[in-house]
């Protein structure tokens, strides 16, 4: 953890500041460990602060990197970030994605004139995107978990069942395997409900031959997993089932751009213009994949509107659909390990068309 905030320190000269303070609990967790709902840090080349209220003097004790000054604050947490710092004129940096105004408020009020305060944009989120070995391994078992929880439910079938029980299930198989929670709310959505990319399961009968997408994942050890199948029913038009070969087709083409340096447009561009040439460009709006870690949804993104680069140790989602209104939608989405050979696979689920009765 302690070349975690050297690594956020090395990016302060691009900042042009003096130290950093961070705000974001899920990055105070990356950078110190603590699992709480209060705390920030203030790390510059000789600072590393932790602060949290009297609530946490246990937990951060246990929990917070040793590498940190740990301070138990009884006012404000921001008013803490003045004695934290060194003396004389700074320019501090602020994670101005997640602050809010009124916080940046105060922060300027505290501090006063002696320090001024400059936006970092997301520097802790650059740094989680590159996974460390220990990273991997945890969301590959929230991976294998959540594959596994999916199997208990193929194994009880569909039919006639409704979609706010399968994810109810699913959800609860989940915890059952010693998950911490479910890492999004499940979507299970059948037929024309499928159409919907992100449905909320309905309290309506699942009925024999139709596509169902399952999209759900664990949380396992702080890290989250990501994954969606869809499956059938039963006998499927032909419609549907060129829809899910496509879809497919499609997905594949993502996995085989995955690559160090490859753009998140790239990617996204690979697996799009297998879908496009079949005519349904219009049918799959959202992007290929996101990041996976800490959060669900994280850096970096693969899709049209992407800046992200690739690069060895990122873990995205590689999830191309088609969604036809009033008919039904396909989604495959596998969670990989981007490494200088390409794409592994932590998702263990087959995608070649499974039938659940
Ligand atoms: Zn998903
Ligand atoms: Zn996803």
């Amino acid at each position: 953890m302690a070349d975690r905030a050297q690594a956020l320190v090395q990016r302060l000269p691009e900042l042009e500041a003096d130290a950093i303070v961070v705000t974001s609990l899920v990055n105070v967790r990356y950078l110190t460990g603590f699992t709480g709902s209060s705390g920030l840090v203030v790390i510059g080349p000789q600072t590393r602060v932790f602060a949290t209220d009297f609530r946490y003097r246990e937990q951060s004790a246990a929990e917070v990197d040793s590498g940190f000054d740990r301070r138990i604050v009884t006012t404000d947490l921001l008013d803490e970030v003045g004695d934290a710092l060194p003396a004389g004129p700074l320019t501090i940096a602020f994670e101005d994605g997640t602050m809010t105004v009124r916080d940046h408020a105060r922060l300027a009020e505290t501090l006063g004139d002696r320090v001024s305060l400059v936006p970092a944009g997301s520097p802790v989120q650059e740094l989680r995107a590159v996974k460390a070995p220990d990273e991997v391994r945890r969301i590959a078992a929230a991976a294998e978990l959540a594959d596994a929880a999916l199997r208990d439910i193929m194994a009880q079938g569909l039919v006639g069942r409704t979609e706010l029980e399968v994810a109810q299930t699913l959800e609860r198989a989940m915890l059952d395997r010693g998950a911490q929670a479910a890492s999004f709310q499940s979507i299970v959505a059948a037929g024309p409900h499928g159409a919907l990319p992100h449905a909320q399961p309905r309290d309506a009968a699942i009925d024999a031959g139709e596509l169902v997408v399952v999209d759900w994942g664990a949380r396992l050890d702080g890290y989250c997993s990501d994954c969606t199948r869809t499956l059938a029913t039963g006998d499927l038009t032909d419609e549907a089932h060129a829809g899910y070969e496509l879809v497919r087709e499609a997905q594949l083409a993502g996995l085989a751009a995955i690559r160090p340096r490859a753009g998140g447009r790239d990617v996204d561009a690979a697996a799009r213009e297998v879908i496009e040439k079949a005519g349904h460009g219009e049918h799959f709006g959202h992007g290929l994949g996101h990041g996976v870690g800490l959060e669900v949804h994280e850096a970096p993104r693969l899709s049209w509107r992407s800046d992200s680069v690739l690069a060895d140790g990122n873990i995205v989602t590689v999830e191309p659909g088609v969604y036809l209104p009033g008919r039904f939608g396909v989604r495959i989405e596998d969670l990989v390990h981007v490494t200088d050979a390409g794409a592994e696979i932590l998702t263990g689920v087959p995608k070649e068309l499974i039938t659940v009765g």
